[in-house]
């Protein structure tokens, strides 16, 4: 019987939206989580910055020596959730050099950190896993490193920030403007005070290292993550997306990119980028989160649901909790890290991806042509092209606005495209260079 084994000792490090959580389904699911491990899960302690006696849990358990906890030696497993890159890295290194397994949902400790991290659970030969990292409930790590480990990941597309994501959803919905849809997410809890870690990309870039490291087993980390936000996206560029046919979504992207030599490089990037309505990344809304996979065997799979929030996140988080423990009851480990193929990180330049653009021009005879010459210049092919006149309060014309879609061109050919775009004469001004992603 799993309850005579003798219990594994979990210590959980925070106790705000999902320690809480996390600790509440140990509680509330002992008994079939100790039939899945083989033996119970015993809470040792748990980490926090506030000890008191209102913070629904046994005062006892509760204390503010993060260090000495995770030191503990009736403690198997170290659950991670405390939030920023310090103290969680040297809370984890401890606990690792403890001999301890550990549980992380700290996304941007693994991004910027993974090395660090990788190399002290292999030199104590324990368990690091970090399921709640990346779209929180959404089981995306466990099947790229192991149900896909027969196989070889292609491209990787996500949807993995619900700040943005809720944001771009409103803007298409309503035909908000960003600066109205980032005050409504804040408003209902969506967009925290300071949201520049969700709206600039950071969030997504560092999950992207993630993705990008596990798929293509290669070290990849935040900062190799190409990034740009969404707070440039406009209300006119929705509708330009929409009579495309298309929507406007924040994606992370990894993808092995394979030179003319048939050498290979890793690229991954996040950017706002218009999708094609029939892609299923486009019905992918609010908050959600979904990961769209591209195997060379398996095909496209998308994995799709709640991508944060305290109960999802848990659910992540004890699923790596009952893997590290069975380890511990069984022997053995779970998977590694894996940088084999140490491949090298392609510059954003070399990338080639289709592009939608918003000109204002003047309106004249002639303008279509100067601009598109400027495409044709540095080998860049345009797919369509649509011209709509401008006019004042009065009904004046007042110039027009060009919307060019390209067909795939390098970012480099691309940027100086748009050098050159606005350097003309007829060109007022490039409002809007947007990526288009799912079309190929
Ligand atoms: P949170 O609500 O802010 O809770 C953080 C907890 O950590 C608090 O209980 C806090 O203690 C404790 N803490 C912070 N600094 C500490 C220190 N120096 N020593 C001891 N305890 C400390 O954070 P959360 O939303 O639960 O997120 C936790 C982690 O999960 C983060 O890495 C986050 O990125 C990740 N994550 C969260 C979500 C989500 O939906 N929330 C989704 C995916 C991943 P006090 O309570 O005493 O202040």
């Amino acid at each position: 019987m799993a309850e005579t084994e003798k219990p594994v000792g979990v210590a959980v490090l925070g106790l705000g939206n999902v320690g809480t959580e996390v600790v509440r389904i140990m509680e509330d699911s002992a008994e079939d989580l100790a039939a899945r491990i083989g033996a119970p899960l015993q809470l040792r302690g748990i980490g926090v910055r506030r000890v008191a006696a209102d913070r629904g849990v046994p005062v006892e358990l509760l204390t503010e020596d993060v260090e000495a906890l995770v030191a503990r030696d009736d403690v198997d497993i170290v659950v991670e959730l405390m939030g920023p890159v310090e103290p969680a890295r040297r809370a984890i290194l401890a606990a690792l050099e403890h001999g301890k397994s550990v549980v992380t949902a700290n996304k941007a400790l693994l991004a910027q950190s993974t090395g660090k991290l990788a190399t002290a659970a292999e030199k104590a030969r324990v368990d690091l896993y970090f399921e709640a990292a990346v779209a929180g409930a959404i089981p995306v790590i466990r099947p790229l490193t192991q149900s896909l480990a027969g196989d070889r990941v292609l491209r990787v597309a996500g949807i993995v920030n619900g700040t943005t994501n809720y944001i771009l959803s409103a803007m298409s919905e309503t035909g908000a403007s960003y600066d109205d849809a980032l005050a409504e997410a804040g408003a209902l809890g969506y967009a925290e005070a300071d949201p520049t870690a969700d709206v600039e990309g950071y969030d997504a870039a560092a999950k992207a290292a993630i993705l990008a490291s596990i798929a293509f087993h290669t070290r990849v980390q935040a900062d190799d993550v190409y990034r740009e936000g969404i707070t440039a996206v406009s209300a006119e560029d929705f509708a330009s997306a929409k009579a495309l046919g298309c929507t406007i979504k924040l994606l992370s992207i990894c993808e092995r990119i394979t030179n003319a030599d048939g050498s290979e490089q890793v690229s991954a990037r996040v950017y706002p980028a218009l999708v094609p309505l029939t892609h299923p990344l486009a019905s992918v809304n609010g908050a959600f989160n979904a990961v769209f996979v591209e195997a060379a065997a398996a095909g496209q799979l998308m994995f799709y649901g709640q991508g944060a929030g305290g109960a999802p996140t848990a659910s992540a988080v004890l699923g790596d909790v009952v893997m590290a423990a069975r380890n511990r009851v069984q022997g053995g480990r779970g998977p590694r890290e894996s940088k084999y193929a140490r491949l090298p990180i392609a510059p954003i330049g070399v990338v080639p991806t289709r592009y939608y653009l918003s000109l204002y021009v003047h309106d004249k005879p002639g303008v279509l042509s100067k601009v598109a010459s400027e495409f044709a210049n540095r080998g860049v092919s345009i797919a369509e092209v649509r011209q709509e006149g401008l006019v004042d309060e009065d009904g004046q014309p007042i110039g027009a606005r060009i919307v060019v879609l390209t067909h795939r061109a390098t970012d480099a050919a691309l940027s100086e495209t748009v050098t050159a775009l606005k350097e003309l004469d007829v060109v007022s001004s490039v409002a809007s260079v947007l990526r288009m992603e799912g079309t190929e």
